[in-house]
């Protein structure tokens, strides 16, 4: 079993993050496996050097060890490059010059059971799709042709959850894919790769055999299947696990520095009154 956790080195880690990371180490430990630190670093503008320290010492804190040297996604890049050029070739990728003001004016009026929103966000409407890579510009992001990925991908797979809010076997449905998700981007504007192929691209390269994250992601799961899939990947097990919410319920967010573990460090508590706040049993 190999294991990972990859933070985005954006902002102090908080009581999720240590959740996410100490459950995925546990696991791996119980399994006699591995568990990887990765920088989910692709964003270059809002990743930061201290923070990625940061994290590093507050994980080591928390009693966690990893193999080193870590890989960071910012220096994935001609791994992403080489992947999209996989999907190009399979004639289902498209540029895209929308900006998120086009996406929402050309959206259509919502209709009844039509949903507008996926795991990606906005459902996008396919304006750029009569588009062919050979006229990329500077600047286009990349999307997936939902509708000729998921033909290619038929029959389309199955994958294991093991997580809180679903166990057991799912199998992705075409139709699903293509009303509730749509053509997701693959990259975006002045990035190699957007978050979903990033993933799927270097979970792959490290071998991680078992997701394990919050089940915010449960969702957009299916994508990362998907692009697998079509990338010619063996499928992990996915374990989505419940969110750390704070006192009025809401999930905590990057800016919950009240809640970061730097915090609780510099208030005293210990490794183990963190895995008790957030439900862990002590070591
Ligand atoms: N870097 C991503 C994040 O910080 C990782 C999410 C995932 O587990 O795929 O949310």
């Amino acid at each position: 079993m190999i294991t990972r956790f990859a933070p985005s080195p954006t902002g102090p880690l908080h009581l999720g993050h240590a959740y996410s990371a100490m459950l995925a180490h546990d696991m791996a430990m119980a399994a006699g496996g591995t568990f990887i630190l990765r920088m989910d670093d692709i964003d270059r503008v809002r990743s930061k050097p201290e923070f990625e320290q940061q994290a590093i010492d507050d994980l080591h804190w928390l009693g966690l060890s990893w193999p080193t040297p870590i890989m960071k996604q910012s220096r994935s890049e001609p791994r992403f490059r080489a992947n999209i050029q996989k999907l190009a070739q399979m004639n289902m990728l498209y540029p895209c010059s929308c900006s998120r003001a086009d996406i929402e004016n050309a959206a259509s009026a919502p209709q009844e059971g039509v949903p507008t929103h996926g795991p990606d966000g906005r459902i996008y409407p396919s304006t750029c799709r009569h588009r062919v890579m050979a006229d990329f510009q500077e600047g286009d992001a990349i999307r997936l042709n939902m509708e000729r990925a998921v033909a290619r991908a038929t029959p389309l797979p199955h994958y294991e959850e093991t997580g809180a809010r679903y166990s057991g076997t799912r199998q992705l449905d075409a139709r699903d894919m293509i009303t509730s998700i749509g053509d997701v981007a693959v990259a975006r504007r002045g990035m190699a790769a957007a978050y979903h192929l990033a993933v799927v691209v270097d979970d792959h390269a490290q071998g991680i055999t078992h997701i394990i994250r919050g089940e915010d992601l449960f969702e957009a799961t299916r994508i990362h299947v998907l692009l697998a899939h079509l990338l010619g990947h063996p499928i992990p097990v996915y374990h989505h696990h419940r969110l750390i919410r704070d006192d009025t319920g809401k999930r905590l967010a990057k800016r919950d520095d009240a809640r970061a573990i730097a915090k609780y460090r510099a208030d005293g508590a210990t490794p183990n009154d963190i895995r008790r706040m957030v439900g862990l049993p002590a070591i």
